[in-house]
């Protein structure tokens, strides 16, 4: 049995992928193959065009009548190769475990999801080959792994770095001792506002008192000056 990939350089697809084995007009004779790309020469004999244009590059005979093939009178046959197209065939990844069967024509859609399929670890600088479906177990412990803070504090973090950040922690912390800062700052203005406060009761209590002993001296010289006017002297002495 010939490997799918060698079935695909010398032209046609490997039988072996089909579910059910193709019809004998559809296998080309040049390769043994399914037909890829079929084109008919004008002694109406079918090949895989890519095998047809090789065969034609060391003879320019029919390999299956002898007769001449002119380049210019090969053409595609749309039709068959639609039809080719909806067989049904296995995933050629049947030997690593996938049991996937699909029309030919998405063997490229399927490849691209199949969980079997043989790719390349996507983080830059892993040369890590492994199957799709091992991906999210690789991504845990891949070294190349990066990612930016999921809570956007814009540090690109590793596996080994992922663990010891916090940068909601970091900010909590801060937050809490510019809180703690505010705090403080309050209660010394609060104290400041008291002291002032005493301070002015203190300066009223003063005036009032000095305001008391001038209506005292007030009342003094005009009891003074009533009675001098009364006593006909005209001097004051204090
Ligand atoms: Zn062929
Ligand atoms: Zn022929
Ligand atoms: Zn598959
Ligand atoms: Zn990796
Ligand atoms: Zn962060």
């Amino acid at each position: 049995m010939a490997s799918p990939e060698l079935a695909t350089q010398s032209g046609g697809y490997d039988v072996e992928l089909f579910v059910d084995p193709p019809d004998y007009e559809l296998i080309c004779s040049i390769c043994q193959g399914v037909l890829r790309c079929p084109v008919r020469t004008a002694c109406h004999h079918i090949f895989c065009k890519k095998c047809i244009l090789q065969w034609l590059k060391r003879q320019e005979t029919c390999p299956c009548c002898r007769k001449p093939v002119n380049h210019n009178l090969i053409f595609i046959i749309f039709k068959l190769k639609k039809s080719i197209g909806r067989l049904k065939i296995k995933c050629k990844n049947e030997i690593c475990g996938c049991t996937d069967t699909f029309p030919l024509s998405e063997q490229f859609s399927h490849s691209l999801c199949c969980q079997f399929e043989l790719i390349q670890c996507p983080n830059q600088g892993c040369r890590a080959q492994l199957l799709r479906r091992d991906l999210d177990t690789h991504t845990r412990l891949c070294e190349h792994w990066r990612q930016p803070c999921r809570m956007g504090c814009g540090t690109i973090l590793s596996h080994s770095t992922e663990a010891q950040h916090n940068c909601y922690q970091q900010l909590k912390q801060e937050y809490e001792a510019r809180q703690r800062n505010h705090r403080a700052i309050a209660t010394a203005l609060q104290r400041k506002m008291k002291r002032m406060q005493s301070t002015m009761a203190h300066v009223k209590r003063q005036i009032g008192l000095i305001c008391e002993s001038l209506d005292v001296i007030d009342g003094l010289q005009e009891a003074e000056e009533s009675s001098g006017c009364s006593s006909g002297s005209s001097s004051v002495v204090l």
